[in-house]
């Protein structure tokens, strides 16, 4: 069965055409995963969407085009404003790089452990950064922000990506359809890690409107005390994102942090993968539903490379669990 979609309302404006940097975010590849899982039925695929082509490096450049987008065009962000959040991670590297671009400078707490990685990253991007104490976590870093703000609403525009629909949005119009069209319509399974939900919601409802058969499946960790950086475990957070509906999915699969570390060390030495550990987990929870199956298309989200992550000791541990594929 093949459904050719109508065209997306377009992401890109006409500045966009005119930013070839911008232009890159989006249409990333789609890649079968053969090797890490030898023991899947013959009429099994696994596919992951490679989202370190976007020239941020993850897939929240997506979102943090939506959502600048969708401010400039609700007139919350204007020129000579700067763009401000509380982000560790990737979605302030996005920021920063569709700042760049556009010419708004972006400001950002995050704590003060956050990985030196990062912090020189965002400081490359010239991306001012609040440091908070690493103790209170990412609340305080959202609170230093919600009271920068507060104290000058006119200088600053708050995407506020847990809450903001544009986030959705930009995997509803981009990612969803994405898929859809690069399995021929054929994808059976959808695996998406949960942060903001952002990926899980827009692609999942999408795909699921095309077609209705297709089981939309999220994956998180294990519990409130994990490594998968980016994602978060929903029964345990004081901060469930406004933008989750938990009646998408139709299972949630928890993945162990040692899992989603023995997966990207056999990402890397089997299938020539270097993903970052989100990554690692999607492909883990991906490979626990594909091994279910008699036939299927399962497809899940690489949402960044391993750059970020090199400096973490799982990368040395040996990899006798993926010689043969088995154990993971
Ligand atoms: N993995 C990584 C590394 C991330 O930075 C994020 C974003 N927080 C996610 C997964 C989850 O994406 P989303 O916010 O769309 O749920």
């Amino acid at each position: 069965m093949t459904i050719t979609l109508r065209p997306a309302p377009a992401l890109l404006s006409s500045t966009e055409t005119q930013e070839p940097l911008l232009a890159m975010i989006g249409n990333t590849p789609l890649i079968p995963l053969r090797k890490i899982a030898p023991d899947l039925r013959p009429g099994v695929e696994v596919y992951g969407k490679a989202e370190w082509y976007n020239p941020g490096g993850s897939v929240k450049d997506r979102a943090a085009l939506w959502m600048i987008r969708d401010g400039e065009r609700r007139g919350l962000l204007r020129p000579g404003m700067r763009i401000a959040d509380a982000t560790s991670g990737n979605t302030g590297i996005a920021y920063a790089t569709v700042g760049a671009v556009l010419g708004y400078k972006v400001t950002l707490a995050l704590p003060e452990n956050a990985s030196p990685e990062r912090k020189r990253i965002l400081n490359a991007l010239g991306a001012e950064l609040i440091l908070t104490d690493a103790q209170q976590g990412m609340d305080l870093a959202i609170r230093t922000i919600r009271d920068l703000v507060a104290s000058n609403p006119d200088a600053y525009f708050y995407p506020d990506q847990y809450n903001n629909q544009a986030n959705v949005e930009a995997h509803y119009q981009g990612t969803g359809p994405e898929i859809w069209e690069q399995t021929d319509g054929r994808i059976t399974h959808f695996v998406a890690g949960l942060g903001t939900s952002g990926t899980f919601m827009g692609a999942g409802r999408r795909l699921r409107e095309l077609n209705p058969a297709i089981k939309v499946i999220g994956m998180q960790p294990d519990g409130p005390y994990h490594a998968i950086e980016g994602v978060k475990h929903m029964a345990t957070t004081g901060m469930v994102p406004g933008i989750y509906d938990p009646d998408l999915a139709d299972e949630i699969v928890e993945i162990r942090s040692e899992t989603a570390f023995e997966t990207a060390r056999c990402l890397a030495r089997q299938e020539g993968l270097m993903v970052g550990i989100s990554a690692a987990a999607n492909v883990a929870a991906a490979l626990e539903v594909a091994r279910r199956l008699e036939q299927g298309v399962v497809v899940t989200i690489l949402c960044d490379s391993a750059a970020k992550y090199l400096s973490d000791r799982f990368w040395d541990e040996p990899d006798s669990a993926c010689v043969d594929g088995d154990g993971i």
